[in-house]
């Protein structure tokens, strides 16, 4: 079946209207009609060329909510007309530790929602910048928000859990102080989630018009992290920093930031490497530096049952398929609060 999509033909070519096969749902697959779709800077990184390996045409999109539309005969939990998402995993080999784990997210299997080998035409996974998309049932996630919220809980899908991953795992939680960095799409569900698990928030960001921002969004602290004195202020004092900045930067100014035994948790993947940190802002205080991705099938539906319960949804501009281009170019200059997402009716304009 043929849908609209938005998507580029080469790496330094703008997006565009496109057309796209979907395959017909196989017996355990949901057919979903996407009302929205979340952007990424993960997108902007891969349609772009600058992470290694992009497939064109390229059709990005990994934060996918809407309805279903039909069900294979062997879908067990969902209906024509549930609201559904998809976020960044599409399939994985179903057997491996990870996924016995429910850890799908490491399987050497994974497929994800774009530029992943598949069966499919092209040959690689088209995403959610577009009107449909046809998913095994096992990585289909149930939503619970009310449907007025429906575009606001699109960037949970990828933001909401790359950040409730590590905040999960690392334990955030009252008597914890977790430091955001980077206000950007990721960190601003950061903060959010971070302050309702309890934990003293601290964002740390390089952009003073979002001090104020980032106190609505539940910090308890706003540090410019240009300003020595006020990162001084912080040293060796937090458990637990979710760094999501996506260029590269100092990370030794981070890491004395952490208590004995803190962890910085890198997920901002920036195309070119940090420079590397000193050795002994790791050794004099047992500290951690490591890293995470996304999240698991069912941490992914766990967070999103946390947020329905907690009324948490993402900061969204709701954008029209041609304004993506632009969006990009907002994106990069910091220039959203805190995620555009597409209203998918508008590809078929
Ligand atoms: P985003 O909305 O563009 O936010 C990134 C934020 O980082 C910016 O808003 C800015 O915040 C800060 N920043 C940008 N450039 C900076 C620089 N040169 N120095 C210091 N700070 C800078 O991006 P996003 O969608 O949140 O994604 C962030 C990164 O995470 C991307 O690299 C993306 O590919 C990656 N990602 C990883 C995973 C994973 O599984 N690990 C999943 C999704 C995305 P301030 O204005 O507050 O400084
Ligand atoms: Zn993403």
């Amino acid at each position: 079946m043929q849908f609209f999509a938005y998507g580029a033909r080469a790496g330094d070519k703008p997006l565009e209207s496109l057309r796209i096969n979907r395959r017909t749902p196989g017996v355990e697959d949901i057919q979903i009609e996407i009302a929205y779709c979340g952007i990424c800077h993960s997108d902007l990184h891969q349609v772009r060329a600058e992470w290694e390996g992009t497939q064109f045409p390229c059709v990005p999109g990994h934060e996918i909510v809407g309805r279903v539309a039909t069900v294979g005969s062997q879908v067990t939990d969902f209906s024509p007309g549930d609201l559904v998402g998809v976020g960044c995993i599409v399939d994985s080999c179903k057997h491996c530790d990870e996924c016995e784990a429910g850890l799908e997210n490491y399987c050497d299997g994974m497929i994800g929602t774009y530029n992943f080998p598949t069966p499919d035409a092209p040959g690689w996974t088209l995403g959610g910048y577009s009107q449909a998309i046809v998913v095994h049932q096992r990585y289909v996630l149930r939503i619970r928000h009310p449907e007025a919220q429906l575009a606001a809980v699109a960037p949970l899908l990828c933001a909401g859990i790359t950040t409730w991953s590590p905040l999960r795992h690392w334990q955030a939680g009252p008597g914890k102080k977790v430091g955001i960095v980077g206000i950007g799409g990721l960190g601003h569900m950061g903060i959010k989630l971070a302050h309702a698990l309890g934990a003293h928030v601290v964002a740390f960001t390089t952009s003073e018009s979002k001090r104020e921002a980032a106190k609505a969004l539940g910090a308890d602290e706003v540090v410019i992290s240009s300003d020595a004195q006020q990162m001084a202020a912080h040293l060796k004092s937090i458990d637990l920093i979710i760094n999501t900045v996506a260029a590269p930067h100092d990370l030794d100014a981070l890491l004395v930031l952490l208590k004995r035994d803190g962890a910085m948790v890198l997920v901002g993947a920036p195309a070119l490497p940090h420079p590397s940190p000193n050795v002994f802002n790791l050794i004099m205080k047992r500290r951690t530096l490591t890293g995470s991705m996304i999240g698991g099938i069912p941490e992914t539906q766990e967070m999103l049952d946390f947020c329905a319960e907690h009324s948490i949804v993402s900061d969204i501009e709701l954008i029209r398929a041609e304004q993506i281009n632009d969006a990009y170019e907002r994106m990069l200059k910091g220039d959203v609060k805190y995620r555009f997402v597409i209203d998918n009716a508008t590809l078929a304009d």
